[in-house]
């Protein structure tokens, strides 16, 4: 089995359309990929309706979801749902609220590059985004197309977007605990995104992700590109101390981002486990 619980569409930060993301899925063998873009549900219809026009016996497996952004001491962190009822009113007015914060922070952003020499504009970021969650990644790609950086990843520098960046400007983000709460009464199951990933700026303590799983956090990602091996083994034994399963997933990002879908993947057993937990929504198969 093949499971790769964490991918984004162009409904937020990825490149691939949900349906192409879908055909993408079954081209690298997945017989299971989660939709999780940044704070929307947007992507599920197209993705739904792709997997069901599938030939059946294709095998592939659609995991809905989406990838919560929250904050804990300054830190920001992401939590990912999965199976969570997208029209249970508390959860969904959460993510409208962050995506709303989105529009108001992509202009601040774009005004920061401004100043600081680069020759943006938000129509161009917002042709960009199309109907997507609008994020850094998309004025990382008018960046890119202004030559101001050769790539994506090269934006998320100190000089430009990275947290704490010159360019950087906060979003309204979620209390995780009060996130984790949030997804589990959508009968959703919450697992703490990449929270080894140092690269992105600071990282959360051992203390607030046992604060999280008293709260009814399900897993943790631990097989991630963004996490070195100390990072993976340290949070290995956490998950085990804490009784919370873990997973592994490539984060894809079309385009966005080199890494490929099935670079990384989760285990039959987290998969299970995961599904155990879920009552707001089902996989949906070809
Ligand atoms: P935002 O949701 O607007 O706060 O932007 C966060 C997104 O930026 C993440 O979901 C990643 O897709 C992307 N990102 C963060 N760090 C990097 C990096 N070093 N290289 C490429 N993309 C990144
Ligand atoms: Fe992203
Ligand atoms: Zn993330
Ligand atoms: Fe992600």
């Amino acid at each position: 089995m093949r499971i790769d619980l964490h991918a984004h569409s162009n409904a937020s930060d990825g490149t691939d359309s949900p349906a192409e993301l879908v055909a993408n899925a079954v081209a690298a063998g997945l017989d299971v990929v989660a939709l999780t873009d940044h704070d929307t549900v947007a992507g599920h219809a197209e993705a739904a309706e792709a997997v069901r026009a599938l030939p059946p016996g294709s095998g592939l497996t659609l995991v809905p979801g989406a990838e919560l952004s929250c904050v804990v001491g300054g830190i920001s962190m992401h939590l990912l749902a999965y199976l969570f009822d997208p029209a249970e009113p508390e959860f969904a007015a959460e993510r409208e609220l962050v995506r709303t914060d989105r529009f108001r922070r992509g202009r601040a952003i774009v005004e920061r590059c401004r100043e600081l020499g680069a020759p943006i504009t938000w129509e161009q970021v917002q042709r960009i985004a199309g109907e997507g969650s609008v994020g850094r990644p998309h004025i990382a790609s008018a960046l890119v197309e202004a030559g101001v950086v050769a790539t994506v990843s090269d934006a998320f520098t100190p000089e430009w977007l990275v947290n704490g960046g010159r360019a950087d400007v906060r979003k309204h983000e979620t209390d995780p605990v009060a996130a984790v709460r949030l997804v589990r009464a959508a009968g959703g199951v919450p697992v703490f995104a990449h929270p080894g990933a140092a690269k992105r700026g600071r990282t959360v303590s051992d203390q607030v992700i046992a604060d999280l799983a008293a709260a009814g956090l399900g897993g943790l990602e631990v097989d991630h590109m963004d996490h070195d091996e100390g990072a993976r083994t340290h949070l290995t034994g956490l998950a085990a101390e804490l009784g919370l399963f873990t997973t592994g997933s490539s984060d894809y990002h079309g385009t966005r981002k080199t890494v490929r879908l099935g670079e990384y993947t989760t285990s039959p057993e987290s998969y299970e486990a995961l599904l155990a937990q879920a009552t707001g929504a089902k996989p949906i198969t070809a």
